[in-house]
């Protein structure tokens, strides 16, 4: 079992290591910028070690002062939580040459995973059903390009193979606009990522977000722990997630996991890991992996009762999975509120301090949350201030509860996102299910 391991994140991902370590009986250090040093973690932390500034560039990002760290508290472990470095190939490659264990894939993986391109060409070795595309990168040849969009078939989308965070990406509906988003989105991709390789992909025009999360071994095994449906989003980012995906069978959910799980196996994949899907008229079409945990892991957590980064710790002490996957049943459904300091019709950050917090309770409620009375959100990092998640014996109990819970918390002196959930759990199309990706924002009159 790992001794000491240094938490490199903040915020409730931070404390969700925290917990699940002491759990284990793993000692952690908590790497804090200066801003940071009251944020609950690092009051419940073995140690802490302070690694800069607040500017995530100068501390959450800082690999030499995270190794450093890492090395000052004798740590055996680096848990990059989500975000900042936890993709970031290089950074698990120094931790590892610094004599270190990163909790997460082999770097190697992650470079695979991390480049969209070399990705989709694996899942289609794989035999993972991906969307209809150029199959590699496009080239400067014009003409060939144009070709490859009209046999795949007008709306197409152009992305960049480096891409993230909903960024790189230009939707196409004729000929007459390609060669100018072409060109339009390889500066874009160079500027953001510096990296200029793009290709493209049918575009889906009522897609559903759905989501696998997969367990791998250093021994072999894989396994996956079901579906998420994540369609509730706005600007490419998930508000409320759920598990099971409404209207998603048994058999589907079996066969997709199975194809998931071979899949790790075949890339040799460690920890872990999301294949993300959109799903359209019956059909799944791999856009891409993430290989960390997910902000939206408890609703898996909830219906399959299985904790997800306590076995990412135990994948990392390097012992076998404790699960077959004849083990894992499903149980209920599980509901999850990305509760954000943000203004809920203007989505500006709303940071400053939080004079009253009070958690919502109850049977089949869970609050993953980093908020106390009187902690100051700080303005450098991202607005997440909490998840609420609810579960229940089926979906109805689920959105039951949460609409409760959702009444119940009080968070003053900062703006919350908590009114607009309120608002979704209302809608008829919500509560119906299997609402597509650009269903919030036609809502929201954005579309
Ligand atoms: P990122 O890595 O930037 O998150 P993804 O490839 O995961 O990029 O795509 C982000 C989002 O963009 C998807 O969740 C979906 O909303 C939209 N999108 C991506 N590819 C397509 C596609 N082929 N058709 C329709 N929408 C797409």
């Amino acid at each position: 079992m790992l001794d000491k391991v240094l938490i490199a994140n903040r915020g409730e991902i931070a404390l969700r290591i925290v917990r699940a370590c002491q759990e284990l009986g793993i000692k952690t250090v908590a790497a804090h910028s200066t801003v940071d040093a009251n944020l609950k973690h690092v009051l419940l932390a073995d140690e802490t070690v302070c690694i800069g500034p607040p500017a995530s560039a100068q501390s959450y990002l800082n690999m030499a002062a995270l190794i450093a760290a890492a090395e000052v508290t004798d740590s055996v472990a680096i848990h990059p939580g989500y975000g900042f470095l936890s993709e970031n190939a290089d950074f698990a490659e120094q931790v590892q040459e610094s004599g270190f264990i990163f909790i997460g894939p082999d770097p190697k993986t992650m470079r695979l995973m991390g480049d969209k391109v070399s990705a989709i060409r694996a899942m289609r070795e794989s035999g993972v059903p991906c969307v209809p595309g150029s199959d590699g990168l496009l080239t400067e040849d014009n003409e060939d390009n144009a070709r490859i969009a009209r046999n795949v078939g007008y709306p197409i989308i152009i992305k960049a193979s480096a891409g993230g965070g909903g960024r790189g990406m230009r939707v196409v509906h004729s000929e007459a606009s390609l060669f100018s988003a072409i060109a339009v989105t390889k500066g874009e991709a160079l500027s953001a990522f510096g990296d200029d390789r793009i290709y493209l992909e049918k575009f889906l025009e009522h897609p559903r977000h759905i989501e696998f999360q997969v367990l791998a071994d250093n021994h072999g095994n894989a396994i996956h722990l079901g579906e998420r449906d994540c369609s509730m989003q706005r600007r490419h980012q998930k508000i409320v997630e759920e598990s099971p995906a409404p209207g998603i069978s048994a058999e589907v959910r079996s066969r997709m996991g199975d194809r998931c799980a071979e899949a790790c196996i075949e890339i040799g994949y460690r920890g872990a890991g999301t294949f993300e899907f959109l799903y359209q008229d019956g059909e799944f079409f791999f856009i891409e992996m993430n290989t960390r945990l997910q902000v939206e892991h408890p609703v898996t957590e909830m219906v399959t009762g299985r904790d997800i980064v306590k076995a990412q710790l135990l994948i990392a002490s390097g012992e076998p999975l404790q699960w077959r996957q004849q083990d894992i049943t499903w149980s209920g459904h599980a509901i999850e509120c990305r509760i954000n300091a943000e203004d809920p019709k203007t989505f500006m950050p709303s940071p400053g301090t939080v004079s009253l917090w009070h958690a919502p309770g109850g049977p089949g409620i869970r609050v993953d949350s980093h908020m106390y009375s009187g902690y100051v959100v700080p303005p450098h990092y991202d607005s997440l201030i909490g998840k609420l998640i609810a579960h229940g014996e089926n979906r109805e109990s689920a959105i039951a509860r949460m609409t409760t819970a959702l009444n119940e918390v009080v968070v003053e002196g900062i703006h919350t996102n908590i009114p607009l959930h309120q608002e979704i759990f209302q809608h008829a199309a919500f509560k119906r299910g299997g609402t597509d990706i650009s269903y919030l924002e036609r809502r929201l009159g954005l579309k």
